[in-house]
């Protein structure tokens, strides 16, 4: 007989694990699916493999990794939703990811799709009213199980066509933690992540930067904006040059090593050969200027910063030549260190 499949929404937290595995338990093969972009669970796609080698080591969780970041700066420009207490489109990500899921669903042969939801845990989107809504507008109504609360709701199609036996389900509902905890313990599951964001787009300050690009007050437009701009935008010393230039530091080797991968053809990179240093990027800045001397005061000022924020050297000498790549062209520069009470106001 075939064996009955089903494709679990994983979020990496606790309530999306056990989800998965009270499914799994009832012999159903569950796969599941975490979802990445430049706002939330980026670094996995460093290594993917390495990731889910640890998912299945841990949990028993065989798990797929999609990148959804294009569709995702789409759905930035106008959530239908709105968003929630910073740059964060709580209810459309959801949606969203749902609806992706729902696509993936014949691709993988499942039969119905699985979220970690709890009724009554999240003030706002995990609210009777909202879960029904994004089932909605998702139209994943009549495909989604919610194992953990699913007692408390309508019996879905999996459970009346039998696939799923509702008496192994649960009814768990509200903020309280303790009856996961003791289900994570049944199933010998002790080391599981800490209920906490790690969504940048839920983060008061570095959602401020975004929202920046998407309310049009920022040197890229925002239907231009690509998932490695936002990737630059989420790293190192960011900076707005008098010339219009964005600017962006690496404070570290790892910093630097990052900011190198999302390089393009238009950007001007600087490096200091003599001096351990910061690596700069002056992002698009073969395209993003109609005057030619701004650019130039541009490059001559992040020479500058560049040689601040390196090491300093003990003989007294500031100044250093600074390597610049533009265009296919790469040149030196001698700069001084730029003062820090000149650069406090361009800091994003
Ligand atoms: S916190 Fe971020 S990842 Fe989570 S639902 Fe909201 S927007 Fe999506």
């Amino acid at each position: 007989m075939k064996k009955i499949k089903a494709l679990a929404l994983f979020s990496g937290g606790l309530d999306s694990i056990l989800a998965a595995r009270v499914v799994a338990a009832q012999g159903i093969e569950v796969v599941a699916v975490k979802f990445v972009t430049p706002f939330f669970e980026n670094d996995i796609l460093t290594d993917v493999e390495v990731y889910q080698e640890k998912i299945r080591e841990k949990y028993s969780i065989n798990v797929i990794v999609e990148d959804i970041s294009e569709g995702y700066l789409e759905l930035l420009h106008n959530p239908t939703h709105g968003f929630g207490k910073n740059f964060n489109p709580c209810i459309d990500c959801k949606i969203f990811m749902l609806s992706r899921a729902k696509e993936m669903m014949a691709e993988l042969g499942a039969s119905f799709l699985i979220t970690g939801e709890v009724l009554g845990q999240r003030p706002m989107s995990q609210r009777r009213d909202t879960l029904n809504v994004i089932e909605r507008d998702s139209g994943s109504r009549t495909q989604l199980l919610r194992p953990l609360s699913a007692k408390l709701m309508n019996p879905t199609q999996a459970e009346l066509d039998g696939l799923v036996d509702r008496e192994q389900l649960y009814n768990f509902s509200g903020r309280g933690r303790s009856r996961q905890i003791a289900l994570a313990k049944e199933f010998g599951i002790e080391d599981y992540p800490a209920p906490a964001g790690g969504c940048i787009l839920a983060d008061p300050i570095l959602s401020r930067r975004i929202k920046k690009v998407y309310d049009g007050d920022f040197v890229i437009a925002p239907e231009e904006i690509t998932a490695d701009d936002i990737r630059m935008m989420l790293v190192g010393r960011q900076l707005l040059l008098p010339g219009g230039g964005w600017l962006i530091l690496g404070r570290d080797e790892r910093e630097n090593d990052r900011m190198e991968k999302l390089v393009t053809d238009d950007d001007a990179t600087f490096f200091m050969e003599e001096r351990p240093g910061p690596f700069a990027v002056l992002r698009k800045a073969a395209v993003c200027y109609d005057d030619a001397a701004k650019r130039d005061s541009d490059i001559r000022i992040t020479a500058s910063l560049v040689v601040r924020y390196g090491k300093k050297v003990k003989d007294g000498q500031k100044g250093a030549d600074v390597g610049v790549k533009l265009a296919g062209q790469a040149y030196e520069i001698f700069a001084e260190p730029l003062e820090d009470k000149i650069f406090q106001s361009w800091i994003l």
